[in-house]
Formats: C-alpha cells, structure tokens, sequence
C-alpha cells in the first residue's frame, strides 16, 4: 500500500510530494515511507467529514451497529496481516501484535452495543402538561490524534466510539507505524461505512493538529500521547471551546506488600514492565517493596529481566523487541546514567543491546533516589524503578507524590492494605493482585497530569455525546 491517506472514501497519496520513512526497528534500515497530508487534503478530510456528519449522524443506531459489527468481523479476518504490519513498523514480538490486532474487533463490537445502548432520560416536571427529556446527541465531527506504541489497539477505540455516537472522525495515525492503521481504517471501509465518515492522514503533527484543532467543522479532539502534546493541544482547544479526550503519560506504582508472593509477583512484574519493551502508558515504573520482601523479589526480578530473549518479532522464542525509535535509545542511557549519578545501584541491563536495530537491555535500578530524573521523568522503555517502604502511609504517599494518576497496581492478601490502596491511590485504574486493564468494557483513563476522559466501557462512547435537553408542554 503506498496511497496511505483516506480521504472522503478515497485512497490518496494526498496532493503534495513530502513523504516520511518508515523504519524497521530492529535493523534501522528502511522499509517503506508514508505520504504527508498538505493543508488541501486536510481541507478536504474537513469538508469530507463535515459533509458525511448530518448523514451517519441519522443513521439509526440500529444501522450504525450493524455496519459497526461487520466491520469488527472484517477486521478479526485481517488480524493476522495487521499483526505482521504492527511488528515490522513497530518492533513488537508477534505474540503481542497478534494480540493487539486480535483485539480490535472486540473493542468495535463493544461500541457497536453502546450505540444501542446510549439511552437519554425522562425528568419528572413540575407542571403535569409539560415533559422533560434528555436525547444524547452526536458531538460531531471529531480529530483523533494516536500514537505508535498500541497503533491499532489506541486508534481502533477512537474510531469505534466515534462511529458508534454518530460521530465522524479525521483520525491522524502515527507516522512510524502506518501501514497497519490503513489496514484498521479498511475494515470500515470494507464493511460499507459511508464515504468521509472515516478518514485517515499522516503528516507532520503539528501542522495537522494546528489545522484541525481551530476549524469550525471539528468539534471534539481525542489525543493519545505524551503530556507536553496533550498539554498544547489541550490549550488550542480550550482557544477554540473543543471538548476534549485526554490519554497521556503515566509512571505507574507497582506496590507489593510483605505478605506477597516474591515468585509470582515478580514474574507478572517482569511481563508488564517489559511487555512492548516498557513503552506502554500503563507500564510499572517504580516498583515499591515493603522491606521484609525487598531482597528476595528485587533478586528475583533482575534474574527474569535478564533471562528474557530479545530479537526481531518474527524469531521464535522472542520475548522483548527494539525500541521504535532511535531516539529512545538515547533517552534510556541518560535515564540510567543520571540515576547511577545519583547514587542508584544497576542491578541488570542499563546498555544498548547488540550494535543493529534500537534494542535496550532490560533495566533494573534499585535504591533509587528521588533526584533522580527517572523518579519523575516517564521512561517510556524497558527500565524499571525497585526501592523499599516501610510503612502503608510510606508506599501510599510515594504512589501520589507524581502528577501523573493513570494507572497503579497493588499486591497483598491482607484487606486492611488492599482497602487502603483502593481508598488512597490517586489513580484513574487500579489493579491489584493481578493485571486487569484495558479490556474494552472497562474504562481506560487517567487523572492529574495523566489527562481525562476514558476509552472503553460504558464511559468510552460519553466522549463523543452530548445532551440535549428537551421540555415539552403539552396543550
Ligand atoms: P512525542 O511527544 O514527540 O509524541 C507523542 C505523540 O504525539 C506521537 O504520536 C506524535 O506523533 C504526536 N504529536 C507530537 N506532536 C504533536 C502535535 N503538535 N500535534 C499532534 N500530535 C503530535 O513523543 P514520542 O517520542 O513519540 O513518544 C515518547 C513519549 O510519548 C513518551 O514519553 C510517552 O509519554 C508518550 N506516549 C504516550 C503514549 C500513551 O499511550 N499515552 C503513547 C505514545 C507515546
């Protein structure tokens, strides 16, 4: 695929010249480019998607599910294709890219019930002749801003939520990982969604959200991505009272108490931490042991961490992949040897693995202090964080002491420390005693600098309705 752009139910290379590479991030070398989207096409993704809204807006729910779920079955066919795609842009293992593309279907299918299910409400009235209801409308055409690290799995959500409220959506991929995207928007034009409801471009991403955001046409921006973006964004669209979905960074606390299982956490914390090589937003980042266990769980987490096969997606056995992006490595050699400056001790990894490709050791720093840049900095890669508590209050008021509240997880068999981490962690999701996030009827959101709003569940399609209130007198 080389017209990458999906403009008003076309393909397109867009009307322009400028292209981006597309990199293999486990060799470095180039594997394919996308277009750029110029103002001209953007205009008419604007025009595209402001024309189609009236329309899919009227589509009855009923309709709009039915062309939601064909288009979740197509995309379960061409899971496997979009797997490949994921891994060869973004370096993933194939376990987990399977896993992402085999999941979008079920995130449009939950969204196609939503739309049946976003019921408004009656108010009982002060006076008898007179009825008060509330209809749940579509906000209207949206632009959808979504990274490179879960391509498929953070941009089928917008687009499914989008479709299912009656929205239409100009959805900016992520450059670096482009061809699964195309892949994704396909299944809804496969599945019959009409012209402009969907559309698709790449460019430079501050050219295309400072086109977007201010246009009339637009009325809500979805963004997905780091802090300091969703901060700018944030802030073009107050300028222009756009509503706003808000998904960025996070520095998850990973809180294991001494009456937990050294052997079984730290295996789950070795998966989480070094799944998609720590570039995830709900990753552990500071993992916080009460003392008793502390040696014998730090021993055990550096000895998996390092045990783990690092390579290309398709090898057999891989478990971590590179980085996707050169830059990155560069950004993990700071984080550690600033730590190791400040007097951190480096357990396992800390180095660029191999000399092809941007893989990164997995990265243990224990006895971390707080000076440190990666004590408030998110890593974004595969180094965790392991320092000691003593006490509830201790564990609890380091969980809160970052701006950041996405995502947090607890572990203990006592009630009394369980009841305290759902009580007093300021997070917008908490698990403990095992991973649970991210299935497409749970919401998935932040609080503080983490952002707002949530993805999936039966918050996810709110972020593109909104109410309208309705008094009727009757006679
Ligand atoms: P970055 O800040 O350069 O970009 C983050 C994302 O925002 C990318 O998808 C990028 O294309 C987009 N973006 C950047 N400037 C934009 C603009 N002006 N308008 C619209 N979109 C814009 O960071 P990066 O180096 O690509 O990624 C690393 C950082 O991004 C991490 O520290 C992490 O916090 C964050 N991130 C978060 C998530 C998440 O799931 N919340 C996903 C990917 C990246």
């Amino acid at each position: 695929m080389t017209d990458l752009l999906f403009i008003d139910g076309q393909w397109t290379a867009g009307s322009g010249t400028r292209r981006g590479d597309v990199f293999n991030p486990a060799t470095g070398g180039v594997i394919g480019s996308v277009p750029f989207a110029e103002a001209v096409d953007l205009d008419r993704a604007l025009a595209a998607a402001g024309r189609a809204f009236p329309g899919w807006a009227a589509t009855s729910a009923h309709d709009r599910a039915i062309l939601l779920k064909k288009s979740a079955n197509i995309a379960r066919d061409n899971a496997e294709e979009m797997a490949q795609a994921i891994s060869r842009e973004q370096g993933k293992p194939l376990s987990e890219a399977r896993m992402e593309a085999g999941g979008a279907g079920d995130h449009i299918d939950w969204y196609a019930e939503e739309a049946r299910r976003s019921y408004g409400r009656i108010i009982p009235s002060r006076a008898p002749q007179v009825m008060q209801s509330v209809i749940l409308e579509p906000v209207g055409p949206v632009a959808a801003f979504s990274p490179w690290n879960f391509p498929v799995g953070q941009l089928v959500r917008k687009i499914a939520g989008a479709l299912a409220a009656g929205c239409t959506i100009i959805a900016k991929g992520p450059e670096e990982t482009p061809t699964c995207i195309a892949l994704l928007v396909r299944c809804f034009e496969e599945a019959g969604i009409p012209a402009g409801v969907v559309n698709l471009v790449f460019g430079v991403p501050a050219e295309i959200s400072a086109h977007l955001i201010p246009s009339p046409v637009i009325r809500k921006v979805s963004f997905t991505g780091s802090v300091p973006v969703g901060r700018h964004l944030g802030a073009m669209a107050a300028t222009h009272l756009k509503r706003t979905t808000m998904e960025l960074g996070g520095h998850a606390p990973f809180i294991v108490f001494d009456d937990a299982d050294a052997e079984t956490v730290s295996s789950l914390g070795v998966g989480l931490k070094f799944r998609n090589a720590g570039q995830v937003c709900a990753s552990p980042t500071r993992f916080l042991v009460q003392e008793a266990l502390f040696d014998g769980f730090l021993a055990r987490f550096a000895q998996k961490a390092e045990a783990l096969t690092l390579g290309a997606a398709e090898e057999p056995g891989v478990q971590m992949g590179p980085l996707a992006h050169a830059r990155r490595l560069q950004a993990m050699q700071d984080y550690v040897a600033d730590a190791v400056a400040q007097g951190a001790r480096l357990v396992t990894g800390g180095a660029r693995h191999g000399n092809e490709g941007w893989f990164f050791q997995p990265t243990v720093l224990a006895d971390v202090p707080l000076s440190a840049r990666i004590m408030t900095e998110e890593p974004f890669g595969p180094i965790a964080v392991v320092n000691r508590f003593a006490t509830v209050e201790e564990a609890i008021g380091e969980a809160n002491r970052l701006p950041y509240g996405l995502a947090a997880f607890g572990f203990s068999n006592r009630i009394e420390r369980t009841h305290a981490m759902v009580r007093w962690v300021e997070t917008g999701m908490l698990s403990i005693n095992h991973f649970g996030l991210a299935a497409p009827e749970t919401p998935f959101g932040g609080i503080k600098d983490s952002g707002h709003g949530s993805e999936g569940g039966s918050e996810g399609i709110m972020a593109y309705l909104t109410p309208k209130f309705v008094s009727q007198r009757n006679g």
